[in-house]
């Protein structure tokens, strides 16, 4: 298939769907190539800050539907098992500052509102690229059924294992954290709608946040081996046994919870690269820089990895190099100030030995809110801009 014209994106999933949906507003040809048989997302529910939600909106995405299942976070917490709460963040102030607010949502309902801002006619389901190559003209992605298609420039946004990564920059295995992620949705509620709270144990950790009327998502990690996945039917009894006793009702959150919803991952990121595009072909969201998710700013740092590679594409006569070196420039920092903040967070977090875990709340509960509310304003009011 010639599709010269066009940008090829690899992966809809949150980033390249947000990608298809900007160029589309800005009037820039894409098609957009997934390996899954549909369009989806997995059943728990996701942070989606303040920096995210304008990003979205200035992809021509509406919330509304979203918005309107979710919660609003006007409230960070960061607690101790035993119920003391050491720290707590004015999320809210963030959002009336920069005029947009923070939601914990519904990922398989969040993507189904990206995919609306999408032409469906764009989209090709069941289309896993295996390599590509390029020249001066153009890009042509191959597929795992023998198919090609021959586009302008290509973006990978196929995620952790990136495809189209490794046939730029080699096959490299992603870094473990050292610890395991449960996750799940459960009908229930917090009693406390618009505070997101973090509870830091000794090893293990959780949080808790009600995900619109009736329904809560919660996590908990603990430190594992990496690939040996607790048995699904194992998974609840064992997550009762590790946070048996915590305060904060992540022990009534998991009672609520259907055994068979609780999903596991481990927690991996990669450490940086010199660069992310090779010719006419570059990379966006977790193909790029994936991260742990203790910052919960993987999916927000695709959105706006998307608006700002729209504006470089969309400058007029730029030319793929000069478009990926302004998209990288203004990107580069900031993904990885947050990957490297992410996994000392979980690193930290994850503390068992009595005499770091007690540092560790001291430092939490003596940080003056000044500081901590700085640098949450540095991380959640990023403006990505305008398309143009
Ligand atoms: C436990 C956990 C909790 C998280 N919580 C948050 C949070 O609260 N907030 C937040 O912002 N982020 C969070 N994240 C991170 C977030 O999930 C990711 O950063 C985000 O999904 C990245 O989006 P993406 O589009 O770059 O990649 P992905 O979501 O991985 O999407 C990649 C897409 O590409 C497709 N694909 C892969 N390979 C190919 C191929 N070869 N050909 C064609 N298609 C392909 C995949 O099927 C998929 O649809 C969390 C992650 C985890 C693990």
């Amino acid at each position: 298939m010639n599709l010269d014209h066009c940008v090829l994106i690899v992966g809809a999933g949150i980033g390249g769907l947000t990608l298809a949906a900007a160029l589309r507003r800005a009037g820039v040809p894409h098609r957009v190539f997934e390996q899954a048989p549909a369009l989806g997302e997995v059943g728990a529910g996701i942070g989606l800050w303040t920096n995210a939600i304008r990003g979205l909106r200035t992809a021509g995405v509406d919330l509304a539907q979203v918005e309107a299942r979710a919660s609003e976070v006007r409230w960070g917490e960061a607690g101790a098992a035993d119920g003391r709460t050491l720290a707590r963040f004015d999320v809210g102030a963030i959002a009336d500052r920069h005029g947009a607010p923070s939601y914990v949502v519904h990922r398989a309902e969040l993507h189904a509102a990206i995919a609306q801002a999408v032409d469906p006619g764009a989209i090709t389901v069941g289309a896993a690229c295996v390599g590509l190559s390029q020249d001066e003209a153009g890009v042509t992605l191959r597929f795992a059924d023998g198919s090609e298609v021959r586009g302008a420039i290509a973006v990978g946004a196929d995620g952790l294992r990136s495809a189209v990564r490794a046939a730029l920059f080699g096959q490299e295995a992603p870094r473990y954290a050292g610890e395991t992620c449960y996750r799940a949705v459960a009908a229930h509620d917090t009693g406390d709608p618009h505070v997101l709270r973090e509870v830091q144990g000794r090893g293990p950790r959780c949080c808790v946040v009600q995900l619109g009327p009736g329904r809560v998502y919660w996590w908990a990690t603990e430190r594992a081996p990496a690939g040996q996945p607790v048995p699904i039917e194992a998974r609840k009894a064992r997550l009762a046994a590790l946070f048996e006793g915590f305060r904060f009702g992540f022990p009534e959150a998991l009672a609520a919870t259907d055994p068979d919803a609780i999903l596991q991952h481990d927690l991996y990121d990669r450490p940086p690269l010199p660069r992310w595009s090779e010719g006419r072909v570059t990379l966006l969201g977790d193909a790029a820089h994936p991260t742990t998710p203790n910052l919960g700013q993987g999916a927000c740092m695709a959105i706006e990895d998307a608006v700002v590679l729209t504006r470089a594409l969309s400058r007029r006569g730029a030319e793929p190099a000069a478009a990926f070196r302004a998209y990288e420039a203004e990107r580069r920092a900031r993904c990885y100030r947050i990957v490297k903040q992410s996994r000392l967070f979980g690193w930290v977090g994850s503390w068992s030995n009595p005499v770091a875990v007690w540092l560790r709340e001291s430092i939490n509960a003596l940080t003056p809110p000044a500081v901590l509310a700085r640098a949450m304003d540095e991380q959640l009011g990023y403006d990505a801009g305008a398309l143009a």
